[in-house]
């Protein structure tokens, strides 16, 4: 890579050059994003003509469980259907460790060299809002560089990689025989946002007990007449056995999203999480932590002695925030 296009942030040139399917340029605003960059709010806007349509799927679930290998399976599964396709890696729970952990974790050499598969890990750094608002702008990359599918894997299966996996058209929960992973499942609050379950590692002892789990627990969930019901579906993910089944759940849930009218709903929920985030970021630079001089520090103060109380102190702050300018201007950057 250039080093001018590595520390680029010529959105435009970027967007034009990622629009055309320079790798390297949409590297780079992958970074600008997972960076919080001061220049997301001009990237977004960029965007934005050419983002709306791809179908997003998440994939959640234990460490070890096969994700990576289903991934994979599943970007050669749609690329045999001429789809341009994006993988986006994502790591929410480390801040700190960046791609590079992720990086070797995917597996994806397999198409490493095909111009029509996109692979990114990426963890929540600076961003504000973390992944919940992140998530979505790095699908728009991949969306403006002209995938039709978006794979987004998240490490683990706690309470944030359900939240981002869920920001999908279709969720993909992955379970193996023997892990725990049904009552880790309803732990994390899987059952509700899975829209397919993938026993994979099939050639496994324990795989029908696994199976009649999860059935069980889909069994008890609340559903009224026309609503989803949760697949499940078995793989060997390591053969790449049971991928065609997997791909026809999803889409066969994606026809339902259609039939039902419930797709635009579901982009639409997951545009009003993403709008908040980033608004509720912009208050959170604006109210300025704890730092030194600030309005929520002298409050802070007060409260602490007593002489104040919480919610008293909190509307004093809105009030200031009311004061100290326009609240329109949505700052990316991480300001602690
Ligand atoms: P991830 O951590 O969830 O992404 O899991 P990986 O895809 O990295 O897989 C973890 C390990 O399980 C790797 O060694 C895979 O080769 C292996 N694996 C994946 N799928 C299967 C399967 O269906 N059967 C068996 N026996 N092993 C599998």
């Amino acid at each position: 890579m250039t080093e001018s296009l590595r520390r680029s942030r010529d959105v435009p040139a970027l967007v034009a050059r990622a629009r055309e399917g320079d790798p390297r340029a949409v590297a780079r605003l992958v970074s600008l994003v997972e960076n919080g960059d001061p220049s997301l709010p001009e990237l977004a806007a960029a965007l934005a003509p050419h983002t709306g349509q791809a179908q997003i799927i998440g994939l959640t679930g234990s460490p070890g469980v096969g994700k990576s290998t289903i991934t994979n399976e599943l970007v050669r599964a749609y690329r045999a259907e001429g789809r341009r396709v994006g993988v986006l890696a994502v790591d929410p729970s480390s801040p700190f460790t960046g791609g590079a952990i992720l990086g070797d974790r995917v597996r994806m050499q397999d198409h490493a060299t095909d111009p029509g598969v996109y692979i990114r890990s990426m963890s929540s750094r600076g961003h504000l809002g973390g992944l919940a608002a992140a998530t979505p702008q790095a699908v728009r990359v991949l969306e403006g560089a002209g995938c039709e599918v978006v794979l987004v894997e998240t490490v683990g299966v706690g309470q944030a990689e359900v939240e981002v996996a869920s920001l999908a058209d279709t969720t993909l929960v992955l379970l193996a025989p023997g892990m725990g992973d049904a009552i880790q499942a309803v732990k994390a609050g899987i059952l509700e946002v899975a829209d397919v379950f993938v026993v994979n590692k099939a050639d496994r002892d324990g795989v029908d007990a696994t199976y009649h789990d999860i059935q069980g627990m889909i069994g008890l969930g609340e559903r009224g007449p026309g609503d989803w019901r949760p697949q499940v579906v078995r793989s060997v993910a390591v053969r790449g056995e049971g991928i065609d089944g997997v791909v026809a759940a999803i889409a066969k849930h994606r026809a339902w999203l259609e039939e039902h009218g419930e797709l635009q709903p579901r982009r639409e929920r997951r545009a009003a999480v993403e709008v908040e985030e980033i608004a509720l970021g912009t208050l959170r630079v604006r109210i300025g932590y704890l730092r030194e001089g600030t309005e929520l520090q002298a409050l802070a103060a007060q409260v602490a002695q007593g002489a104040l109380d919480p919610y008293a102190a909190a509307a004093a702050l809105l009030k200031s925030l009311d004061r100290s300018g326009p609240l329109d201007q949505p700052v990316p950057l991480d300001g602690g």
